[in-house]
């Protein structure tokens, strides 16, 4: 049996829109070598029909950039149920959403946890069911056929609600052909997915250390309140461990942006023209400018892209507050929402990913994101030595 591949793995985003238009089911999607989804084809299956090269994402035209923020309606919010709030990445407006497309007798497409390693997407129908959905999963979700599933639900009549990666509502409209008056698209405001090697390993690192078997990580946990969130491991055993971002090792590497998919580094779908109906993302600042908001528990930046995403707002302003504010202010911290420029891919990613599997994490965090090599040695990134070192590249250079 035979493999090709429809486009290089480099450009691909793991969209998945590929492997749901095939008509044979011969594409399936599978981690690369770097821990990033890529569609293998089965050239068995194959009848070279060529739809899957002619809708996927990554050879297409780019879609056109604009920077018309004064076109977008924004607000700073929060979900008014405390324990909502709370159990949430931000403020909760997700779920707010998605308990009035279920109110309406619709259901929700988001992402779960599937096991320890990974994510995927999945169909609500409860309010329970909504409970798996809250809170961010650092990983590439698996999309499975939900594009498939969605169309599936919009020819029954039902309104729909769909929740994903900027790209994955692209892939998913691109589906559908046309526009549905029963489809509520939410973009999550995205810098990039790290790659799956990075979950696989910061999990069994754990499990080797406190001698535990983890149930599931949970990414956004706020015990020192959301500007300083946590990372907490669920073990089998009914106990937990957490620990805050900036200690935590999985946090510093996703952060450090140096291990994520190639395609994220110039993605066209993360800026505005958003593909969402609605927009979510944190307030970072926002503590700056209103200190009075529940601060602790969270704020969500919020955008209406469409005359829909703005109406369904406002069909849920029982559930949540929300306070108008300049789009200029409520991403000020995150150019990644609106400017589009030329991203260096960094020069220690593929260290970075190749090192994964063998090196413990605290290695890979040292050697190659916080050290600058130099032949055998290691400089310690922005040290005193580092910083010499480059003024005399720079009086030698002159
Ligand atoms: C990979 C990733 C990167 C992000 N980067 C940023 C960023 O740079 N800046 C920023 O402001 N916000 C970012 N976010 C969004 C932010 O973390 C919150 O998800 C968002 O503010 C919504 O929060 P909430 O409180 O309304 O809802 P929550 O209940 O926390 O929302 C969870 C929602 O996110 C979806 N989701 C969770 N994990 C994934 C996943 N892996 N892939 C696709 N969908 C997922 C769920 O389906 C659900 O709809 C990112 C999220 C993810 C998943
Ligand atoms: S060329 Fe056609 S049959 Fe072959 S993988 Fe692509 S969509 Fe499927
Ligand atoms: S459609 Fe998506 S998953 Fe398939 S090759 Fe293109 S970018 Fe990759
Ligand atoms: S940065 Fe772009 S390509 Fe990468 S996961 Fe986010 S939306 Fe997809």
């Amino acid at each position: 049996m035979g493999y090709k591949y429809i486009t290089a793995p480099t450009n691909c985003t793991g969209c998945a829109l590929c492997a749901n238009v095939c008509s044979r089911d011969a594409i399936r999607m599978e981690w690369s070598a770097e821990g990033f989804l890529i569609p293998k084809v089965n050239t068995e299956s194959c009848i070279n029909c060529g739809l899957c090269a002619k809708q996927c994402i990554a050879l297409e035209e780019k879609p056109a950039y604009t920077d018309d923020i004064e076109s977008v309606a924004s607000w700073g919010g929060w979900n008014k149920n405390e324990a909502t709030h709370l159990q949430s990445s931000s403020g909760g407006i997700f779920t707010a959403l998605a308990e009035r497309a279920l109110m309406d007798g619709g259901c929700v497409f988001g992402v779960v946890w599937q096991d320890k390693y990974t994510a995927v997407f999945s169909k609500a129908e409860t309010i329970e069911g909504l409970v798996r959905m809250r809170g961010s999963k650092y990983t590439p979700a698996i999309p499975g056929k939900v594009y498939q599933e969605v169309l599936a639900e919009l020819k029954t009549g039902r309104q729909v609600l769909f929740s994903g990666t900027p790209c994955q509502v692209h892939a998913l409209k691109k589906y559908l052909r046309k526009p549905f008056d029963n489809l509520l698209t939410i973009d999550i405001v995205c810098h990039g997915a790290p790659s799956h090697l990075l979950l696989e390993k910061y999990v069994q690192e754990t499990e080797a250390r406190t001698g535990k078997i983890i149930d599931h990580v949970s990414f956004r946990d706020k015990p020192e309140g959301w500007l300083r969130f946590h990372v907490t491991c669920h073990y089998t055993d009914g106990s937990t461990s957490s620990a805050p971002l900036d200690e935590d090792l999985y946090m510093r590497l996703f952060l450090c942006d140096k291990a994520l998919n190639y395609a994220c580094y110039n993605c066209p779908y993360a800026h505005i023209p958003r593909q969402g109906d609605i927009t979510l993302g944190d307030y970072w600042g926002v503590q700056k400018i209103h200190p009075d908001w529940p601060i602790d528990k969270g704020i969500s930046a919020i955008l209406a892209n469409t005359a829909k995403g703005h109406q369904y707002l406002q069909q849920v302003n029982d559930k949540v507050t929300l306070c108008l504010e300049p789009f200029d202010k409520i991403y000020s911290g995150q150019s990644v929402v609106y400017v589009r420029t030329e991203q260096q891919v960094p020069r220690a990613r593929p260290m970075v990913l190749a090192s994964l599997p063998f090196w413990p994490l605290e290695k890979v965090l040292h050697k190659l994101v916080n050290s600058v090599r130099i032949g055998p040695i290691y400089l310690k990134r922005n040290g005193f030595l580092h910083k010499l070192l480059r003024k005399c590249k720079q009086l030698i250079s002159r």
